[in-house]
C-alpha cells in the first residue's frame, strides 16, 4: 500500500539515509518533550522499524491507545473503586460484567487474539507454552528465540494491518511485539525484559513513551500503541484474587493508568483510550493433579497439562485410562472437545485434551527427582471462562469516537480487532470477530466513511 501514497521528498530523503534499524535514543536526560524535540524514557529503549512514514491518508486518521493490565479480573474495578477506570467507563464505554476471555484463559494466547481477532486454535499461540508436533519444536513464553520468530504466529496483528495500509504504529511490551508477522513488524516497540519491565521505572516509561511517541511529527508519528503491564497478574497469583495485596496492585496499575489519560489529554490529539485485559483470576483449589498417577505417559511429549500422543493407540488407551477417574477434569479425544471452547482443531492443542472443571491445578507429571516441586499458586487462571465467571476480563473505553457512557454485555474479546480497526479506519481482514457486536458503542454506528 505505500507505493500508493505519494511520499515528501524531506521524508524521501531521510528514508534513504537511515539505517533500516535504529535504536531511537537511550538519552541519560530525563524526558522532555518540546515542540521540536523529542526523548524517550531510557528505562525503556524503543527499536525503530523505518517502514516509511505516515500516508497522507494516515496522518489524517484518529489515534487508539490500547492498554493491557494482565490479569486485571472484570469485577476488580468496581469492588476496589478504581476511580480512574470507572471514570473512563462515565466517559465512554464498559462491559460491567466483563469480557468473555478465549480459551485457554491464559496471557499469551488471550494477548495475541485481542490484536488478531482470533481464536487461540485460529493463530495459533494455543497456550503460553506447547509443542507443534508438525514442526516438532516448542514454542515458549520464557524463549525468546521463539517469542520473536514470526512463524509460530498466524493472523494478521493489528499492528502488521495498520503497517500495510500505511499507517505508522507503536507496541511496548504487547505479546509478539518483537517478532515479523504478515510482514510487517510495528514501527517503534519496546523489548521485554521479565526482570526490568515491572520495575516502577520501566511502568513509568510506557506512559513517557507513549507520550514522546505522540509528539513526533505528523509524519512518524504512530496512530495505534498497545502497551502492555504485567500486573496485578503476579501478585494475584501469590496472593490469591480477594487479597488485600491484590487490591493494591489493582489499585496501583488503575492510578498509572490515569496518568496515562492525562498524558494523553495533554497531547491535543484525537485518541480512543481502550483498557482492557486477558483474563481474569480465580482462587485455586487444591494441590497439584498429576496425570501420570492414572495414565501411562511414557510415550508421550507433555508441556503443561498439554499431551502429545504419538501414535493413535496411544491417543485412544491414554483418553482411556483418563475418562473417568477424576471429577475434577474432562478428557476429551481433541476433535470431541466441545465447539464453544473452540478448541479442537489445531494439533498443537495435543490429543487428548484436558479440561479443568473448577480451579484446579493439573499437569502431566509431577517434577522428576531432583527437580524443585512448587506448591501450586493461591491464583490461578487458564479455565473455561463459561464454567468459572472469575475468569472474565475488563474493558473500558474512552475518546472521540466512542459514545458516552454505554455499556455493553459480557461479549467474545476476537470482537475487539474489528472495532479498533474501524476506529483506526482500517480495513481489517475477516477473522473471529464482528464489528456487528459493539457497533452500538461508536458515534458512527460502525458505518464506515467513503474513502
Ligand atoms: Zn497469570
Amino acid at each position: 500500500m505505500q507505493g500508493l501514497f505519494p511520499m515528501q521528498s524531506r521524508a524521501l530523503r531521510r528514508h534513504l539515509l537511515a539505517p533500516l534499524f535504529l535504536v531511537l535514543t537511550l538519552l541519560s536526560a530525563p524526558l522532555a518533550v518540546t515542540g521540536q524535540g523529542t526523548s524517550f524514557n531510557p528505562a525503556l529503549p524503543l527499536t525503530h522499524v523505518d517502514n516509511g512514514p505516515n500516508s497522507a491518508w494516515a496522518e489524517s486518521q484518529h489515534y487508539v491507545v490500547l492498554v493491557s493490565l494482565d490479569g486485571f479480573r472484570w469485577d476488580y474495578a468496581a469492588r476496589d473503586n478504581a476511580t480512574h477506570l470507572l471514570a473512563i467507563a462515565k466517559a465512554g464505554v464498559w462491559a460491567p460484567q466483563g469480557m468473555w476471555p478465549s480459551y485457554p484463559s491464559l496471557t499469551f494466547p488471550n494477548h495475541y487474539t485481542l490484536v488478531t481477532g482470533l481464536y487461540p486454535e485460529h493463530h495459533g499461540i494455543v497456550a503460553n507454552n506447547f509443542r507443534d508436533p508438525e514442526r516438532n519444536a516448542r514454542y515458549s513464553m520464557y524463549d525468546k528465540q521463539a517469542t520473536n520468530d514470526g512463524s509460530w504466529y498466524s493472523g494478521v496483528p493489528l499492528w502488521s494491518l495498520a503497517e500495510s495500509q500505511g499507517m505508522r504504529t507503536a507496541c511496548l511490551l504487547w505479546v509478539a511485539c518483537e517478532a515479523k508477522i504478515a510482514g510487517f513488524l510495528p514501527s517503534y516497540y519496546a523489548t521485554y525484559d521479565g526482570k526490568t519491565q515491572a520495575t516502577p521505572e520501566a511502568e513509568q516509561a510506557r506512559i513517557d513513551n507513549a507520550l514522546a511517541l505522540l509528539h513526533l511529527p505528523a509524519a512518524d508519528r504512530p496512530h495505534f500503541i498497545a502497551i502492555y503491564f504485567s500486573e496485578p497478574d503476579h501478585t494475584s497469583h501469590e496472593f490469591g484474587p480477594d487479597a488485600r495485596e491484590t487490591r493494591a496492585a489493582a489499585l496501583r496499575m488503575d492510578a498509572l493508568v490515569g496518568k496515562l489519560r492525562a498524558a494523553l489529554a495533554t497531547t491535543g490529539l484525537p485518541i480512543d483510550l481502550v483498557v482492557v485485559s486477558d483474563h481474569g483470576m480465580a482462587k485455586s483449589q487444591g494441590g497439584w493433579i498429576n496425570l501420570d498417577q492414572f495414565a501411562d505417559l511414557s510415550a508421550f511429549l507433555t508441556v503443561g497439562d498439554l499431551l502429545y500422543g504419538k501414535t493413535e493407540e496411544d491417543r485412544d488407551r491414554v483418553y482411556n485410562q483418563l475418562k473417568h477417574v477424576s471429577s475434577q477434569f474432562i478428557v476429551y479425544r481433541r476433535k470431541d472437545v466441545p465447539a464453544g471452547l473452540n478448541y479442537n482443531q489445531n494439533p498443537r492443542e495435543g490429543d487428548p485434551v484436558i479440561v479443568a472443571t473448577g480451579p484446579f491445578p493439573i499437569r502431566a507429571h509431577a517434577p522428576a527427582a531432583g527437580e524443585t516441586s512448587h506448591p501450586p499458586n493461591l491464583g490461578m487462571h487458564g479455565f473455561d471462562p463459561h464454567l468459572l465467571p472469575e475468569m472474565k476480563a475488563s474493558f473500558f473505553a474512552a475518546g472521540p469516537d466512542l459514545r458516552q457512557g454505554k455499556t455493553v454485555a459480557p461479549f467474545d474479546n476476537v470482537n475487539l480487532y474489528p472495532w479498533m480497526a474501524h476506529l483506526l479506519g482500517l480495513n481489517p481482514p475477516k477473522t473471529d470477530g464482528s464489528l456487528n457486536i459493539l457497533s452500538g458503542t461508536l458515534r458512527d454506528d460502525g458505518v464506515a466513511p467513503e474513502k
